[in-house]
Parts: C-alpha cells; structure tokens; sequence
C-alpha cells in the first residue's frame, strides 16, 4: 500500500476463528456487531467514494477474523464482492488479516485469483508459552511455514506481533521481534495487550491471574522493539490498537490503550539516545541539543518530561532542543556552556 493509499475496512468479526483468543473480543475491538456480507461491501465502498477526494488510491481490507479459515462459500461471496468493485476501478486493492495456521496453497491461489494483494498475519509471539496461555491455538513454526508461504506467491506481508500477553516478558518479546525480522515481512503491526471487556484476559485480569500491562509497560517494552526492525528496515506500520468510540466508552478497562502511544515509544527511545550523548556532562551546563525536522516534540516528550528527567539526571541548568533543516534520526548536542563559562 502507498503512503496515499486510503483503507476501507470491512469488519468480519470472528468470522472462520476456531476460537477465542484470550485477549479478543473483535466485536468490542472493531465496534462491528455482525459480520459485513457482499452487500456491506458494496455499501462501504460507496461511503468511502462519497467521503474520498477523486482519484484517492483505496485498498478494501477485511479485518477482524481469520480470512481464510472462513467457509470456502462465504469466503468467495466476500472476495467476489470486492473483485467487480476493483474491476470497476473504484478501489486498487484487496487486503485481509488471517491466521497463520489458515494458510496453505488452496487458500493462497483464492486469494490470488481474486486479486488480494495483502495478507496481515496475526503472529502475536513466538515463545510458545505465550502462544499458549493467550490460547492461540498455533505454534511459532506455524507463523514462519505461513509467512515463507505467502511470501513465495508473491503476496505484500505484514506480521502483526503483541506485548504483555500471559506468560509474556520484555525479553521474549525483543526475541519475538527478532525472529519476525528474519522473515522479512513489508511491514509490522505492533499491538501492546489492551484488556477489553467480555474476554477471557478480562476475567483473568480480575481474578489476579493476569498482570496488566500498563502503558508506561508497553512504552518500555516497544522502545526495545522499533530498533530491531529499524536496523532490519521493516517499517512498522502502527503501534498501538487504533482508538474506537467504543473502546474508549469503556471497553477497554485497563492495559496498554493510549491514543498515541506510537509518539509515546519515539519519544522513550529519543530520551534513551540523549542518555547516552549526555554521559559524563558537567553539572549545572547548558546544553542545546540538536533533532531531525519535526522531531522537536518528542525529543521534549509529554508534558516536557523527558527534558525534565534529563535536567534532574544530570544537573543540567538548561536544555534547549533545535530542529536541524534534514530528516535525520540522529541525535546531536549542538552547544555546551559548561558551569564555569556561565
Ligand atoms: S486474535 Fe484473531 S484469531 Fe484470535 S479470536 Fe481474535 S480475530 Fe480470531
């Protein structure tokens, strides 16, 4: 999908999951009480075409189930749907999450045939004891059979991965990461737990069986990951549930929902880096610290508090933050008054 391109979601809620993952309630998530039909298809296509500039690329994509695992008639009724409609020009492309272990050669040519260009693919971890206390029902191997798959038949990949599932640790998450990276998929989706009501991580949550993953967890856990697939130059397309009326009405009753948590993980690794650039400076200096354009408000961080740290860490009088003229990640100091010029 270009940068340009704008996605119309249909929601499948459920649809072909031979069960409920512990932390998913898709009817909560998506807000969608029912599955869409061809019919909705149709009707979302034309809302879109009502609501999009002329001429805005738009790529239909089938979320909230397991695509594949669906009954092959429904499946057709769905896709065959979405086809005469880019048959008739007025979306680009089809895309659709699915699980990894609803893949096989069957599923890919449908999907091929009727022009789906994107699968996502709800990895979630690679530890298998997460895999199992978040009842996922498949294994790590699983995942990287399914992700080789669609790679081979020339499908677009995303991987989508969790944090703070049960079992979960920032470890095992970073290994995770890693061992996604290897498949080298077009993009990642990282998702830190959220509970939602009317899930089994809900009850687990109240019963004291479930440590919740807070925000602030998420944010640590996530400054650890973005580097592994930035040096592996896998762009990680969202970070963080995207926020609904509903989830934020209340069914989403405690783990990692922030509106922008993405800015919150950027802004954590931002004050990491400064960390470092910052050893070994004289107490009681001035410091002015150079950012790429339009990283000024995450190097400050929220509420200014990664400059606060870093005044109080290292006894610094002043930090003033500069934004250079170039798109850089890089972190410099741009001028020093030590103590003594001051
Ligand atoms: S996480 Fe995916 S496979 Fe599991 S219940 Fe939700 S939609 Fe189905």
């Amino acid at each position: 999908m270009s940068a340009r391109e704008s996605i119309i979601p249909v929601f499948v809620p459920h649809l072909g999951c031979p069960n409920d993952c512990v932390f998913c309630n898709q009817r909560r998530i998506s807000g969608s009480q029912q599955p869409a039909t061809a019919e909705d298809v149709k009707k979302a296509i034309e809302k879109a075409a009502a609501l999009l500039p002329p001429g805005a690329k738009r790529q239909l994509a089938f979320y909230g189930g397991s695509f594949t695992a669906i009954p092959v008639p429904e499946q057709l009724s769905l896709l065959a749907a979405a086809k005469e409609e880019m048959d008739r020009g007025r979306i680009q492309s089809i895309r659709l999450s699915t699980r990894p272990d609803a893949i096989d050669g069957t599923a890919l040519r449908r999907l091929r045939d009727y022009g789906v260009e994107t699968i996502e693919l709800g990895a979630q971890s690679m530890d298998e004891e997460v895999l199992l206390l978040s009842g996922r029902g498949h294994t790590a191997k699983d995942v990287e059979t399914a992700s080789r798959l669609i790679k081979d038949w020339g499908f677009r990949l995303i991987l989508q991965m969790m944090t703070g599932l049960p079992g979960d640790t920032p470890e095992k998450s970073v290994e995770t990461a890693r061992r996604i990276a290897a498949l080298k998929p077009d993009g990642v989706r990282i998702d830190p737990t959220v509970i939602v009501r009317d899930t089994a991580l809900f009850d687990l949550w109240q019963a004291g069986r479930y440590k919740e993953h807070t925000v602030e967890d998420a944010v640590e856990t996530c400054a650890l990951l973005l580097p592994v697939f930035e040096h592996a130059g896998i762009p990680v397309i969202r970070l963080g549930l995207n926020p609904t009326d509903e989830l934020s009405g209340g069914a989403a009753a405690g783990g990692a929902y922030h509106p922008a948590l993405g800015e919150l993980v950027k802004s954590r690794i931002m004050y990491g880096r400064a960390r470092s650039l910052l050893a070994g400076t004289k107490p009681g200096s001035r410091i002015v610290l150079e950012v790429g354009k339009g990283k000024r408000s995450q190097m400050t961080g929220q509420r200014r508090r990664n400059i606060e740290a870093l005044c109080g860490e290292f006894g610094l009088r002043e930090m003033k933050i500069k934004e250079s003229d170039t798109n850089t990640q890089e972190i410099k100091i741009f001028s020093v008054e030590n103590p003594e010029d001051i």
